[in-house]
């Protein structure tokens, strides 16, 4: 939950207590939730066209 706190567009989608997803839509690929997560969780890759 550290990257839904620390997201500055409510970006991180989360249920129950979890986090199920990214909102890749409000997501400006800043990297701040894969900097933050001590666990790497996230990680950042290049948006495909
Ligand atoms: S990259 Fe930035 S905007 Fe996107 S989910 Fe992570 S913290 Fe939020």
């Amino acid at each position: 939950m550290i990257c839904w706190i620390y997201c500055p567009d409510a970006s991180i989608q989360v249920a129950d207590g979890k986090v199920t997803g990214i909102d890749y839509d409000h997501c400006k690929g800043c990297g701040i939730c894969s900097k933050e997560c001590k666990f790497g969780a996230i990680t950042m890759e290049a948006e495909k066209k």
